[in-house]
């Protein structure tokens, strides 16, 4: 407890190196094009993530941290559909004119709530999804449900179109925290999309996202929605804390600040949920993650095949991603870019035939290399010197000189062991895989000081 104290500061989680507050704005349509071109000639058969941005909610939940706009309207749905198909269109071209069919291996249908499309709105997604992917080609396709919207029905046919994921937005069972969020879903309705028919139906598996440090959670409270959760029984589990951040996200606001738990409360509800989550069998893949022993995170952590990204973590090979909708990010090899924030914004340059994208990063050689080593610390809690030298061409000792003479801290307290050829987290150190990473963050080092990812958009 006492560590965390020390070490509890704002900063970046580094699931992008680097961080998304530091990506360049005012990028162009034709830096995205030209990406997209170097993507298309050199990566060949590299296994493709697709990511899809539904950006709009019915509802508006008090604590959320997405990109999301309130609004019941289906004609908006429409709008978002109608956009989406050009852009799917224009990637279609610029990748035919490369001869390069992109090897979409997974699709992540996340939001906003995609699952507030009706059916004969995600009918017209999924068939634009199939001009971009060759659904016989793909190992997964998931996406995020909100339990209010949808029915036993919506999830057959979300099977039948071949959905073999269900990521649920579950944040807390208790009806008091439930009331103080705005987002009242009692424990059965989640159960009831759990039954055994659905298990069989969606057979990659089912994640849950769950929220500490929430308006009226207790430790007690959310031992009790943790213990249900085990009930439950999903194959994934993300645990995080609450980003609390009114001054960006204005919703915030209606919580009551003095209803949220404090320092002390958040910790021992994140230590506590960490042991019951370990002791009815899960592991922890990482900073906030857990999954069944048998379940790909799990499996591919033993395989050294796990990434992470803003997106999580992902197993296996898909490291590259397309990611289309507002706000929708997109990492291909040495380039980063993320899609316009502003709906009306992204929407009038997709009516122009320009790529919407608001923010991008190239990274050079370095920052490539100071991105890989953070992917280590924070999937293996490891760097092994000798890989990272075969890998870049590098003399790891003296390109990283003055950050292994800055660990000095970490070794004291238990959160790094240095040896020759070898950085290890140890067991305390996993609870602070991003005060590790900072040292490898030469840009924050040159004054490049953390920006939430908001603060701009
Ligand atoms: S459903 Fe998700 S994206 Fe929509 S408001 Fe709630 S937390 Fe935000």
């Amino acid at each position: 407890m006492e560590l965390l104290k020390k070490y509890n500061k704002r900063g970046s989680w580094y699931t992008d190196y680097p961080p998304l507050g530091l990506w360049e704005q005012k990028v162009s349509d034709e830096e995205y094009k030209t990406a997209l071109t170097e993507f298309s000639v050199s990566s060949g058969d590299k296994p493709v993530f697709l990511y899809i941005h539904y950006p709009f909610c019915p509802k508006q939940c008090y604590y959320c941290m997405c990109f999301s706009e309130v609004s019941r309207s289906h004609k908006k749905s429409q709008e978002f559909l109608n956009h989406n198909g050009r852009e799917v269109d224009m990637l279609n071209k610029l990748f035919e004119k490369n001869s390069f069919k992109p090897n979409i291996r997974k699709i992540h249908y996340g939001g906003g709530s995609p699952s507030w499309l009706n059916q004969e709105e995600f009918d017209i997604l999924d068939e634009q999804v199939s001009r971009l992917a060759d659904k016989s080609n793909l190992e997964e396709i998931a996406i995020e449900v909100d339990p209010r919207t949808v029915t036993p029905e919506m999830m057959r046919h979300y099977h039948e179109k071949g959905i073999n994921r269900i990521s649920f937005g579950v944040q807390d069972f208790d009806p008091e925290v439930q009331k103080a969020i705005n987002r009242i879903q009692p424990y059965e309705m989640v159960e009831r999309l759990m039954s055994p028919e659905m298990r069989k139906l969606f057979n990659r598996g089912f994640n849950f996202d769950i929220i500490y440090g929430m308006p009226k959670q207790t430790v007690e409270s959310f031992r009790k929605t943790i213990q249900q959760c085990i009930e439950l029984s999903p194959d994934r589990l993300g645990v995080c804390i609450l980003g609390w951040r009114p001054d960006i996200f204005k919703h915030q606001q209606k919580i009551n600040e003095s209803d949220l738990p404090n320092f002390e409360e958040s910790t021992e509800m994140q230590l506590e949920s960490m042991e019951m989550l370990l002791a009815a069998g899960y592991e922890r893949i990482g900073i906030d993650h857990y999954a069944k022993p048998d379940e790909d995170l799990a499996v591919t952590k033993r395989q050294d095949k796990l990434h992470r990204s803003a997106m999580g973590y992902n197993p296996g090979d898909c490291v590259d991603m397309i990611g289309l909708g507002p706000s929708a990010m997109n990492r291909m090899q040495n380039y980063y870019f993320q899609k316009e924030y502003n709906i009306r914004r992204y929407n009038e340059l997709v009516d122009a035939g320009k790529f919407p994208v608001f923010r991008g990063y190239k990274l050079n050689k370095d920052e490539q290399i100071r991105r890989d080593i953070m992917e280590k610390i924070i999937c293996y809690d490891r760097i092994d010197f000798d890989e990272i030298e075969k890998r870049y061409g590098i003399n790891f000792k003296e390109h990283f000189e003055y950050e292994l003479n800055s660990f000095g801290e970490l070794i004291q307290d238990g959160i790094i062991e240095l040896s020759d050829r070898e950085l290890t987290v140890t067991p305390t150190g996993t609870l602070f895989h991003r005060h590790v990473c900072t040292v490898f963050d030469e840009l924050l080092r040159k004054g490049k000081g953390y920006k939430h990812a908001r603060d701009s958009a």
